[in-house]
């Protein structure tokens, strides 16, 4: 055998890409790139993705009475996530093919009852949710989404600082000429969580009677959206980076925007399913997407994966095509289900180049990234795909011309982490992680290479109609 047939190399993916194929690797960026700007919280990746779904045919199952080979449904999982199907033609028992992703990121949320007012400034207090480095989050321009209910139950919808003429809130950092003490602090203690205070506001108004800057904003809030202070306290309230999504470099090889972890697989789950569906074609295993939430705090709660809600939706699948959903029936489904747990994973830093070992690392750009295992140490928490199930995705993306490489979450004892994927493993479906690679994964402008988040697409619509 010749040694180039031995020896395996890492490859890049734009080399793979056709001149034609690269054309449509930009009209894909450029939509991955409008919903980076519109859908950066969950509830409105749910609210887009319906949208969507709904436009090409999709239907809530909840009002179906019946499905049939080729049906396309959705369920919506209590305003925060979202599972999507296609029915196949063979019997459910035989296998769902399964790609799961997430939909909350890293962010700053409001605390119940946020408002204060300090030297004439008003601020809103936060807790940070997932893992940020928290000093990236000062002096950056920040958008504010917001689902209130009111006290009679009527949903309010908010979105400040995305419109043209919109304002934005910021958090403060101390000038330089005074942080001559603060600059010895370590990075993990330079910022006190609760120091996370946002500027919403500046003026008293004696015109309309307010005598501090707090009232004021209160009395704004109400004339414009009709809430109460105690409102706050039956709201989900996000602050999010401003930051419009872009191109980055003079060939655009990369993308830089907020929320990609882990909006460049949910998008591509999206896409991949919503282009399926437009094939007048039937595929024998049924197909499902998942975009769930929670996954950033730990895969807790009722819109998480962890949440009976996925198992709720697999009876309805069962019910409503008539097959037999005994007990048996699910479990035998789950145990010959294969999954994709579609998360983002962490490219080698060029600045940082210690931190990983290189030959099991993730470059940017050398296309989807498959991970065996995550976890810690010693697989600790890890979801270890077997080394069969292993061959059988690696094949199918062979045959897919999908361009891949092999990646640990940086050296064994430096770190670490998970995704969703132990969670449907447990329940005996056979899972293997497999997503884009980031550079500054979790901070407000994340990096991705163009051409790997086209393959991210082209290989979960391979996964999705034809891994068997
Ligand atoms: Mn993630
Ligand atoms: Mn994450």
């Amino acid at each position: 055998m010749d040694l180039n047939e031995i020896k395996y190399e890492k490859k890049t993916a734009i080399e793979s890409l056709s001149k034609v194929e690269q054309d449509s690797m930009f009209v894909y960026a450029n939509e991955y790139i409008k919903f980076l700007n519109y859908a950066k919280t969950e509830y409105k990746c749910v609210e887009l993705a319906v949208r969507e779904l709904e436009e090409a045919g999709f239907r809530n199952i909840l009002e179906m009475e019946k499905l049939e080979t080729g049906s396309k449904v959705y369920f919506v999982n209590k305003e925060r996530a979202l599972f999507i199907a296609i029915i196949g033609s063979e019997d459910l028992q035989k296998g769902l093919n399964i790609i799961g992703a997430h939909i909350d990121s890293p962010r700053l949320d409001t605390k119940p009852m946020p408002l204060f007012e300090k030297q004439n400034i008003a601020m809103m207090k936060t807790q940070y949710y997932g893992g940020i480095k928290k000093y990236q989050w000062l002096t950056i321009p920040l958008s504010m989404y917001a689902v209130i209910y009111n006290k009679k139950g009527e949903k309010i919808d908010i979105v400040v600082g995305e419109e043209y003429g919109d304002p934005v809130f910021t958090i403060t950092d101390l000038l330089p000429h005074l942080a001559r003490e603060e600059m010895q602090k370590k990075a993990s203690e330079f910022i006190d969580a609760e120091n996370l205070s946002v500027i919403v506001g500046g003026f008293k108004d004696k015109a309309t009677d307010t005598e501090s800057v707090k009232a004021n904003i209160l009395k704004i809030l109400n004339k414009k959206y009709g809430i109460t202070e105690i409102d706050f306290a039956r709201s989900d309230i996000r602050f999010v980076p401003n930051f419009k999504a872009s191109f980055v470099g003079f060939d655009k090889a990369m993308i830089a925007g907020y929320g990609q972890d882990d909006r460049v697989c949910s998008y591509a789950v999206l896409a991949s399913l919503l282009n399926i569906s437009k094939e007048d074609k039937v595929y024998p295993r049924t197909m499902v997407g998942l975009l769930v939430d929670k996954e950033e705090i730990g895969s807790e709660g009722s819109t998480s994966m962890s949440s009976s809600a996925f198992e709720l939706f697999v009876n309805i699948l069962f019910e409503k095509t008539n097959s037999s959903n005994s007990g048996y029936a699910v479990l035998n489904a789950l145990n010959n289900s294969y999954m994709l747990s579609a998360d983002v994973s962490a490219a080698v830093d060029p600045m940082h180049e210690g931190l990983s070992d290189i030959q099991n690392a993730n470059l940017l750009g050398s296309g989807i990234s498959i991970e065996k295992y995550t976890g810690s140490g010693g697989k600790y928490s890890a979801n270890d795909a077997s080394a069969k199930y292993m061959s059988k995705v690696m094949s199918l993306f062979d045959k897919s011309q999908i361009t891949y490489q092999m990646g640990t979450l940086g050296k064994i004892d430096k770190g670490g982490g998970g995704t969703i994927a132990y969670i449907l493993a447990n329940k005996g479906v056979e899972v293997v992680d497999c997503g884009t690679a980031l550079l500054s994964m979790h901070s407000p402008y994340e990096l991705s290479n163009t051409a790997d988040v086209y393959m991210t697409y082209k290989a979960y619509k391979s996964f999705f109609k034809d891994i068997k």
